[in-house]
């Protein structure tokens, strides 16, 4: 059965998970679904085949490449949402 899976989706979240508190920004479930949503519209699509044993360490790859980004993508939406929350 062939399954793949965008992991930058988990590595987004995960990395919001552990920031979210110094992001300065109201965490709710709205205002995390956007800055979530924000920073994936960012960020390049990182699909993988989930083949059991590789995911994990091509996530650990990945995200060690793409921290960077991906924290100044959660900042960035989290700017956004700060001056113009929808919840
Ligand atoms: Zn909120």
């Amino acid at each position: 059965m062939a399954e793949y899976k965008n992991i930058m989706e988990a590595l987004v979240e995960e990395e919001f998970e552990r920031a979210q508190h110094t992001l300065n920004c109201c965490t709710c479930e709205a205002c995390r679904n956007d800055i979530i949503a924000y920073a994936l519209n960012q960020l390049p699509p990182k699909y993988v085949a989930t083949r059991k044993g590789e995911v994990y360490s091509k996530t650990y790859i990945l995200r060690n490449q793409h921290y960077a980004d991906i924290m100044a993508a959660l900042a960035k939406g989290a700017n956004l949402v700060r001056e113009n929350p929808r919840h």
